[in-house]
């Protein structure tokens, strides 16, 4: 199982007076990595010492708004100066608190908006608290990101935003996890995930189930936020996994899956962790996935494959395709999963003889297979190879991507012209050979969802899939 990040924790607090206990129990419960935020000047310098004991302690520093009153531009020159330390991944936890207003919310959204300097200036993430204060945090956070608000880039980023930071312990509406998402913020996701009544899902629920795991980041908060079963009472880092179990469940997908997503996603934001090999075949719930490719015809804007090439925390950036052998060699008993698919990171017809050759494979030990495509298939062959496909691939998934010849040609970055004519005919076509055919969009602003369902449903005779865009 991969390593988990508690991504949000004060074991700075004075409730943690046996913090190596505490790491012990949290290392038992495969949580390996643990940022501690400060609050204060004090609790900040706290976190940077603790970072010093533990190896796999990070620390981040900064003025709570509950403090922000406190804070002068000594205080903030304090911050900037431990943001420097080695072990500081984050300025936080910084913010915006409206229920209690302990500081005023002038001062407030000051101190606020002087640390994300800081943070600029330093090039670190930043750790955002906010409670009843939506409309003026999401103002700040717009403006502020439309100016040279970047971090240095460990990765390249193709299409996803580069991450600035993290709203931490997550409680607001699908409209703000939206809009932080699309300026580059994860949500972190607390234990109160765990909280509600059984059969009602709470608006944090519906938001995390509606939230591609992409986006999400797991943390406690301890020693605040207790996940059932533990509630009121002390929480600490070792109830990580409760959380990550509950996400998976909202999800529909494993523990492994949210293990390893919201793991990477805190070592992209944070660079706490471990950098995932490239994979050949890689695991998603029941399904082994063959990533047969990193070259494709299309272009599509909404494809990373030139970026980072991650899905779901796997790491497809393959240096090298892989051989029918060793992806036979990979996939051992095709019993085991629900399904083998044709994909990668690219098209994988560009490879078909491989394609069919670790078919018949699977085919010959009672496997079943997909292969997910753009349905160009016959334009990148010179031929149509759907007859070729028969019995031995037992359903297709096409990315239709868009009803409007004109707008696939500009999502897909389609430079003939001629794709979606060819993408529909194939999908037509292997209705006839191939059992089960899909076709597939994904939810970018002005879909016309019920118009692709109908034209997938009535003009095609495939099935419909819908992919959420965030
Ligand atoms: S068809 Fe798939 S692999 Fe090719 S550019 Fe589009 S999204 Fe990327
Ligand atoms: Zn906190």
């Amino acid at each position: 199982m991969t390593y988990l990040v508690d991504t949000h924790c004060h074991l700075n607090h004075d409730e943690f007076n046996q913090v190596s206990e505490t790491v012990g129990r949290a290392e038992g419960e495969g949580v390996s990595y643990v940022v501690v935020p400060g609050w204060d000047i004090r609790s900040s310098e706290r976190a940077v010492e603790l970072s010093e004991m533990f190896e796999r302690l990070y620390a981040a520093v900064g003025i709570h708004p509950h403090e922000a009153s406190k804070a002068d531009s000594v205080s903030l020159q304090r911050v900037e100066s431990l943001s420097k330390h080695k072990k500081v991944v984050a300025i936080g936890e910084i913010g915006l608190d409206y229920h209690y207003n302990f500081s005023p919310p002038e001062i407030q959204r000051n101190i606020f908006e002087a640390q994300i300097e800081i943070a600029k200036t330093v090039g670190l993430p930043v750790s955002i608290h906010n409670r009843e204060s939506d409309a003026d945090l999401m103002a700040i956070l717009e403006r502020q990101a439309t100016g040279s608000w970047s971090l240095p880039r460990r990765f390249s980023y193709q299409i996803n935003p580069q991450p600035r930071g993290v709203l931490h312990s997550f409680n607001s509406n699908y409209d703000i996890a939206r809009r932080a998402i699309a300026l580059g913020f994860y949500l972190g996701i607390s234990g109160m995930i765990t909280f509600g009544k059984k059969d009602t899902e709470t608006e944090l629920q519906k938001v995390v189930r509606a939230i591609q795991p992409e986006h999400l980041l797991a943390e406690t908060d301890a020693p605040y936020l207790a996940p059932v079963p533990h509630r009121g009472k002390t929480n600490e880092p070792a109830y990580v996994p409760i959380i990550v179990r509950k996400i998976a469940e909202l999800q529909g997908l494993n523990e492994e899956d949210i293990r390893r997503t919201t793991s990477y996603n805190a070592y992209k934001l944070f660079g706490v962790g471990e950098a995932p090999p490239p994979k050949i075949a890689y695991q998603i719930k029941d399904s082994l996935y063959l990533n047969l490719t990193l070259r494709c015809d299309s272009d599509c804007i909404f494809c990373d494959r030139k970026g980072e090439a991650m899905v779901k925390g796997h790491n497809l950036h393959i240096e090298r395709e892989p051989s029918a052998q060793e992806l036979i060699a990979e996939i051992d008993d095709p019993t085991r999963y629900k399904e083998v698919v044709f994909c990668g990171y690219g098209e994988p017809t560009t490879r078909l003889e491989v394609v069919k050759e670790v078919a018949r494979f699977v085919k010959g030990r009672s496997g079943r297979t997909r292969l997910d495509t753009d349905g160009h298939g016959n334009v990148i062959n010179h031929r149509d190879i759907l007859p070729e496909l028969r019995g031995i691939i037992d359903a297709v998934s096409v990315s239709l991507n868009s009803i409007d010849p004109v707008e696939y040609k500009r999502l897909m970055g389609d430079q003939n012209g001629n794709g979606w004519h060819a993408m529909v005919d194939f999908a037509k076509e292997a209705t006839k050979y191939i059992p089960e055919v899909y076709m597939s969009v994904v939810g970018v602003p002005g879909l016309d969802v019920d118009a692709a369902k109908e034209f997938v449903e009535n003009e095609i005779g495939a099935k419909f899939r819908y992919r959420p865009e965030f």
